[in-house]
């Protein structure tokens, strides 16, 4: 059984991901569609791109992320979730998905917008407003059934892409609290940070030295060359209901 299974690769659900994978929790990303941030046309109000970024560019980018912390991934629309055992949600969930073999998991993170009738069996506390439903959630993203979190914009959180991130990776450290890993913050720091002052590194920190910083930066700076070197062919998805000439 696996730590945690996220429902949603999207932009929070990869955001919890990459928390929780990097605190050691053995996390599965099911996804069954794409991000509605692939309908941006530009992506020019996140932090860190001065001049924007494409958003499926983005999207490419943090899945990539989630993949170096160690988060696996599965194709797939989930259909429904269910206790493990009624009397027992510790022991639990298994999700169904459509077409594939059933999934466990611990705790499971809903970042599905705009779907979450598969959380229907469970009771979490849905609130309709107009025509789409909301998951209703404490300041950790806890649901009403313990070992069940909403994230992102199914969460009511606004309609923002660095919002939902933000609150994808503030579910994601509820989720390794919970979960009772040993942890303080996940940190890279200076050799000697810490260390230097008497301190032990705490648990979920890294002290690296200026070799190993070097060799980072140069990863990091070859990822980002590599994957800006040429622009994307893809285009924005356009909303269902307009018709477009595609050729
Ligand atoms: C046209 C448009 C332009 C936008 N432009 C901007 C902008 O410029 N800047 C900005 O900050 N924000 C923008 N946004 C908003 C931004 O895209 C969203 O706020 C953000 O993507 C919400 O993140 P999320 O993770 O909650 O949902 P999403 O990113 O949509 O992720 C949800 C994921 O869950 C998956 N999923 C759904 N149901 C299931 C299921 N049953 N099983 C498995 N997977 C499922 C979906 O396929 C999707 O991949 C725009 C939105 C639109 C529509």
């Amino acid at each position: 059984m696996r730590d945690v299974c996220i429902v949603g690769g999207g932009v929070a659900g990869l955001a919890a991901s990459i928390l929780t994978a990097r605190a050691g929790l053995d996390t599965l990303v099911v996804d069954g569609g794409e991000s509605i941030l692939a309908r941006n046309a530009s992506l020019e109000n996140y932090p860190g791109f001065p001049d924007g970024i494409d958003a499926r560019r983005y999207l490419q980018l943090t899945r990539e992320q989630a993949r170096n912390a160690g988060a696996t991934f599965e194709l797939g629309r989930v259909t429904s979730v269910e206790p493990v055992a009624e009397d027992d949600l510790e022991a639990g969930f298994v999700l169904e998905t459509d077409g594939g073999e059933p999934l466990e998991a611990r705790r499971v993170i809903a970042a599905s917008w705009a779907d979450s009738d598969y959380l229907v069996p469970l009771d979490v506390g849905r609130i309709q407003r107009g025509n789409k439903h909301f998951v209703s959630v404490d300041e950790g993203g806890r649901t009403a059934v313990d070992g069940v979190y909403a994230a992102g914009r199914i969460a009511g959180e606004p309609h923002q892409a660095i919002v939902a991130a933000g609150h994808g990776a503030k579910v994601g450290f509820a989720v390794i609290h919970d979960a009772d890993v040993n942890f303080y913050q996940d940190w890279v720091v200076p050799e000697g940070y810490f260390t230097g002052r008497g301190r032990e590194v705490p648990p979920g920190c890294e002290e690296i030295d200026d070799e190993e910083r070097r060799r980072r930066d140069e990863r990091a700076r070859e990822t980002m060359l590599e994957a800006l070197s040429e622009p994307l062919a893809e285009r924005p998805t356009m909303h269902p209901s307009v018709e477009r000439d595609r050729s």
